[in-house]
């Protein structure tokens, strides 16, 4: 799905605190949608992202949610995002190496908790910023499972979701240097957005994340606002 021109009223937009939500809310915003954000703490490694996506919310002037689920977090072992014994691998982010950065059924789990808010809150809209780079190596990015949560979210809501309810995905095919420009555009903060999955004070500049959070810049031909721990390697664009 392509970004649409309908509006919606209210959407329920999942925050990572990443630049790709964050460029989501402002699209939103942008359209006049209202935005309510909502964030998951999974128990990830990278926990600080959350305090990046408040700060969005404080400059959108949005309602910001921490879903606590951290519990389910611990449940979720074998992904490097979750499990502390397995090490954050460093490399380009389409590498067959990112599978142990894939967190079991993590996207289901958010959006399944985002639809239900959503419905409760009455909003027309529940929308999260999966893009086509995330193709390759995370299954729930993907277009297929796209349509079949947005089946899925309308059965399983039959009857009690708001009028016009969709399932917005805006950069489902949407490179992630195009989601940088359009970004810039509309005058996105991407020095208070996180990507590194290690967490740490400052972006490491060699996990897959950060690999593609360079690339992207480059690509895109913008300067890249973040400070990394590490030069940019060799699989870096730049
Ligand atoms: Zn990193």
């Amino acid at each position: 799905m392509t970004e649409q021109t309908r509006r919606a009223a209210h959407a329920v937009l999942i925050a990572s605190g990443g630049m790709d939500s964050a460029v989501a809310a402002y699209v939103l915003r942008d359209r006049g949608t209202a935005v309510t954000m909502l964030s998951f703490d999974y128990g990830q490694r990278h926990r600080v992202e959350l305090a990046y996506a408040a700060k969005i919310a404080e400059l959108l002037d949005v309602p910001h949610e921490i879903v606590d689920l951290a519990g389910v977090g611990g449940l979720l072992g074998g992904s490097a995002l979750t499990d502390h014994t397995v090490p954050v691998p460093d490399g380009h982010y389409s590498d067959e190496t990112m599978r142990s950065t894939v967190v079991p059924n993590r996207n289901m789990i958010m959006l399944s908790v985002a639809a239900g808010v959503a419905v409760s809150r009455n909003a027309d809209c529940v929308a999260y910023g999966a893009h086509a780079g995330d193709h390759a190596v995370y299954p729930d990015c993907r277009p297929e499972f796209y349509r079949q949560v947005d089946l899925a979210i309308r059965a399983g809501n039959d009857g009690f979701l708001a009028a016009g309810f969709r399932l917005e995905a805006p950069f489902l095919e949407v490179t992630k240097a195009d989601i940088v420009r359009r970004g810039q555009a509309l005058g996105v903060p991407f020095s208070l957005t996180w990507s590194c999955y290690k967490g740490g004070i400052v972006h490491c500049g060699t996990c897959g994340t950060c690999v593609e959070r360079r690339e992207a810049f480059a690509l895109a031909g913008l300067d890249d606002p973040t400070e990394y721990a590490a030069a940019a390697g060799p699989e870096a664009v730049a």
